[in-house]
């Protein structure tokens, strides 16, 4: 199974209404060690991607992500726009003319986009950042498709991992963006920015799972026809 660009937008739009339900939610992580902003930041960022979705959604995937980015970058003010934005435009750049996704497409878009966060973020395993989500959930990713799964199961055990590595933020240290400045203060609160990107990530497995559903259900209906 690939990952076609209808499935991309899916994602997109279906990334802007999780977002926007967990808005509260992302303020009360970023309340205790940041600016309460991040469900702000995350829900005004998603609905600027969704204003810009129907110009772009017949267009190939790396058209789609690239305005993505840009429009992040564009209505995001805070540590998070840019590093997301980034995330996107090179998730784009390495999707360029692509109609849809096999699993090493998937695993390149991801693997860029982590690397766009890197270098622009400079954030370490550890620092408690978005990054101790993403990093071992594209390790996940990795392995589940060199073991040969689909991507559904890849999918799930990259979702596991995200959650698991955003729920070790919660005993560290921050050592970058906002929360670093509270020191040992910052000890005890789950990150704002992992936790986007577990769900950011698990809006992914949700847009697959509910195709596939819906693509199974057809085939029951024309088997029982
Ligand atoms: P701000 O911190 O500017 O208010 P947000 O609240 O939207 O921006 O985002 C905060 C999140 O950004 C943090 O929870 C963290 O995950 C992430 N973050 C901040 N700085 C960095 C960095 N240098 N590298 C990676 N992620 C970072
Ligand atoms: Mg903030």
């Amino acid at each position: 199974m690939t990952v076609t660009k209808q499935q991309v937008v899916q994602w997109l739009e279906h990334t802007a209404a999780v977002l926007n339900d967990n808005k509260e939610y992302l303020i009360q992580l970023d309340s205790p060690i940041g600016d309460a902003d991040h469900g702000i930041n995350m829900s005004r960022g998603f609905k600027a991607v969704l204003g810009k979705l129907p110009s772009v959604a017949d267009k190939e995937i790396g058209n789609i992500l690239k305005t993505t980015g840009m429009a992040l970058i564009s209505s995001v003010g805070g540590a998070s726009g840019p590093l997301y934005g980034t995330f996107f435009l090179r998730g784009g750049a390495a999707s360029l003319s692509k109609e849809e996704l096999n699993n090493e497409d998937l695993l390149q878009l991801f693997f860029d986009g982590v690397d766009g966060i890197v270098q622009r973020g400079r954030p370490q395993l550890g620092d408690k950042t978005m990054f101790d989500a993403w990093a071992p959930a594209l390790e996940a990713m990795q392995a589940a498709f060199v073991n040969g799964h689909d991507v559904i199961t890849a999918l799930r055990s990259t979702v596991t991992a995200a959650e698991q590595g955003m729920k070790n933020t919660i005993p560290l240290q921050a050592k970058k963006g906002r929360a670093s400045y509270l020191g040992e203060r910052s000890i005890g609160h789950q990150d704002p920015g992992a936790t986007s990107s577990y769900l950011i990530l698990k809006a992914l497995l949700e847009t697959l799972q509910h195709y596939s559903a819906e693509h199974i259900a057809v085939l029951d209906t024309s088997a029982q026809g």
